[in-house]
């Protein structure tokens, strides 16, 4: 695809938005997949997608290992092609158009930076290749270098930079061209947690300056949860929910989501009737459930239930508690350590307990359907389970 004129990556800078005359259609979505199934041999990766992200949008791909996440990122970048379906960018479909034709870049976990080549060299490569003239393509990289904050940098090799370092040089190598698009596969994945939750706070400040889509792909259900504007939680080639974090978090519209996106709280059949006077399974989080004496009594809005401490974990700022129900089943219950010390709340393992709620936070959740493991290889199936 054409490059529309350059513009500095400078922090007010909007990405260039024009697009060859005819080719995108106004006011679509920036990435459209619609019907989208990717098939390797009997192995079903991606088994029918239908997605919308909006241009400037942060959205990512949520999901346990094997899920199809990476399979659809590469089927939008064009490093592979679907078995059925169509994808459109800016409105216009690019299912049979060649990855260099299309105007996105990925950023890889495993950031794929020459070894032989500068910092500097590095993320001028894209522009050379696409014969960027000398001037222009070292004020691109200036900027590009200096929204990364690797000016002073841009003469060492990657093998003499930190893991910290070299990710930001995968990423300034992807700006620098400018995409609409960027598409990023776990890009933090190789980070100490410390620096992924700061390099974390730095993508999501660039990507709101640049006002640029980005589609992030994670199994990191916190990482999801901080960064996106949008999320799509997938399961088994297939996606269960789209919405913000807040949505998914708060009102998850399958068992799957429900557990997979924070603790598995799900409450079906004789204890869920018995508890919200309805026979439809139901999910209410951790956080929302206060551990009170046996004695204590429900409010009128309240729902109840009675159950023994199995597990009780110390997590230093909080601590979580596995109840058994008297009725069945288990409910995970997290409380702030406000007053306690680890030994007193450890001393609550075996103790008989009430747990009480307001009713406004239990959520009706569809249980997710499980497919015939024909359709799946034992990987998939596997974490399915887990
Ligand atoms: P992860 O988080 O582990 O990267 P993912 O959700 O990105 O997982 P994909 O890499 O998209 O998952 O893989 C989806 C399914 O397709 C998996 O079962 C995987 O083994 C399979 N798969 C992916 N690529 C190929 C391939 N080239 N050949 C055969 N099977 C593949």
């Amino acid at each position: 695809m054409a490059q529309a004129s350059p513009t500095p990556l400078r922090a007010a800078s909007p990405v260039p938005q024009a697009a060859p005359a005819g080719a995108a259609e106004a006011g679509a979505a920036a990435v459209r997949l619609e019907g989208i199934r990717k098939t390797f041999g009997d192995v079903v990766a991606v088994a029918g997608v239908d997605l919308d992200v909006k241009a400037g949008e942060f959205f990512s791909l949520l999901g346990p290992s094997g899920c199809g996440k990476t399979t659809c990122l590469r089927m939008i970048a064009g490093f592979e092609e679907p078995t059925a379906g169509r994808i459109l960018l800016q409105g216009r479909d690019v299912s049979r158009l060649p990855a260099y034709l299309r105007d996105v870049n990925t950023v890889f976990q495993d950031y794929a930076l020459f070894p032989h080549m500068t910092v500097g060299a590095n993320v001028e490569y894209g522009l050379m290749v696409k014969r960027i003239g000398r001037a222009e393509r070292r004020t691109r990289v200036h900027d590009a270098l200096q929204m990364m904050r690797l000016e002073r940098l841009d003469r060492r090799k990657p093998g003499e930079l930190s893991g910290g370092q070299r990710q930001r040089v995968a990423l300034a190598r992807a700006l620098v061209n400018q995409p609409r698009v960027l598409l990023l596969d776990e890009p933090l994945g190789a980070l100490d947690l410390k620096l992924r939750q700061q390099m974390q706070i730095e993508l999501k400040g660039i990507q709101e300056r640049l006002r640029m889509t980005f589609i992030y792909v994670t199994h990191d259900q916190e990482e999801a949860l901080t960064m996106s504007d949008r999320m799509a939680v997938m399961n088994q080639g297939r996606v269960e929910q789209v919405g913000s974090p807040a949505e998914v978090y708060e009102q998850p519209s399958t068992s799957f989501v429900a557990g997979f996106v924070g603790a598995s709280n799900v409450l079906s059949g004789a204890a869920a009737r018995s508890i919200s006077g309805q026979e439809l399974a139901f999910t209410v989080r951790p956080e929302k459930i206060r551990l009170a004496s046996i004695e204590e009594r429900a409010l009128p809005d309240e729902c109840t239930a009675t159950g023994r401490v199995r597990e009780v974990v110390y997590v230093g700022a909080f601590t979580r508690y596995i109840v058994d129900l008297d009725l069945g089943g288990e409910l995970v219950v997290l409380q702030q350590n406000l007053t306690m010390s680890s030994m007193e709340v450890l001393e609550a393992r075996g103790r008989a307990v009430r747990l009480l709620w307001n009713r406004q936070h239990n959520r009706t959740i569809t249980e997710t359907e499980r497919r015939p493991a024909a359709a799946q290889d034992e990987k998939t199936q596997l974490e399915g389970e887990g």
